[in-house]
């Protein structure tokens, strides 16, 4: 399936080298068209009421989170009394210390080729967050709720008002929002904007949208806002990621969303950052995903 519909802009991702030594520079004016902001705008408003429903249903008694084994990756120690540069450390970083298929492992990917399995499935260890605004009260797996709170607070410190605007939705409200973004919107447009039931990465339970009570609220904007700035450079240090970044729609799957951020835990965050490769598909050396297969 070709993807257009919304907006017309240079398919910047197919120009980009996969593996980039350096960050790839934001591109300038790259908002999205109005029609997308209100229609992610009104799909967030639809989100809350049938999360307020889902989340009934959502939220059974959580199973005690497991314990969960540390990826056992240590630096080798250097054999002579080094200066201490503790990030230049030399280190190989185990690509294959969790699993990227398990829908439980903090390093699942999620994409349009690469549905979870099962397609329903819920995490077992949700809980709410505490301490931060959240505006639909949405759960989250607890090791991103309380990473997020120490985001939050740390945004906070730097002088950012950041709050939750969604996270985590069960397959059943995914079925619901999805449908009906496509009776509205038709399914090319919608599979820019949403992912199809199975596919979306808020129904792993790590996935979290962020705003700032500003005028960019689920908008491309948001990524140029002093928050939203602050946001991407720091979030690696909590474990999260920006999933969705510029550039590579024909990667990922889906156009930028500098407000969706997913926690992949701060090994594998901080070592994307040192290598400078944004996605989860390029890191783990994963086709590229631009459409559903
Ligand atoms: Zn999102």
């Amino acid at each position: 399936m070709k993807l257009h519909g919304l907006g017309t802009r240079p398919d910047t991702a197919a120009s980009a080298s996969p593996v980039s030594g350096a960050m790839i520079p934001s591109e300038a004016g790259n908002a999205a068209p109005s029609s997308a902001r209100r229609a992610r705008r009104a799909a967030a408003l639809g989100a809350a009421t049938l999360v307020a429903l889902g989340a009934l249903t959502a939220c059974a008694p959580a199973d005690p989170a497991p314990p969960t084994a540390s990826p056992g990756t240590e630096a080798p120690k250097a054999d002579k009394p080094a200066t201490p540069t503790p990030t230049a450390e030399p280190h190989a970083f185990d690509r294959g210390a969790q699993s990227i298929d398990d829908p439980a492992s903090l390093w699942v990917v999620s994409n349009k080729a690469r549905p979870l399995n099962p397609i329903d499935w819920a995490p077992g260890d949700l809980v709410a967050t505490n301490g931060v605004e959240n505006e639909f009260a949405q759960p989250l797996r607890e090791p991103a709720a309380r990473a997020v709170e120490a985001l939050i607070g740390g945004a906070k410190e730097a002088g950012h008002s950041v709050w939750i605007i969604s996270a985590y939705r069960d397959y059943a409200t995914q079925v619901a929002l999805y449908d009906g973004y496509v009776n509205r919107d038709g399914a090319a447009a919608a599979d820019r904007y949403s992912a199809r039931p199975g596919h979306s990465e808020h129904q792993t339970g790590l996935v979290v949208d962020l705003d700032d009570h500003g005028s960019c609220y689920l908008d491309g904007c948001f990524g140029d806002t002093p928050a939203g700035s602050w946001l991407a450079e720091n979030a690696a240090d909590y474990g999260f990621i920006v999933r969705y970044p510029e550039g590579k729609e024909q990667v990922t799957g889906f156009m930028p969303e500098p407000w969706h951020f997913r926690y992949v835990g701060p090994d594998l965050a901080l070592e994307m950052r040192d290598q400078g490769v944004t996605t989860l598909e390029e890191f783990f050396g994963l086709p590229a995903a631009p459409d559903y297969s």
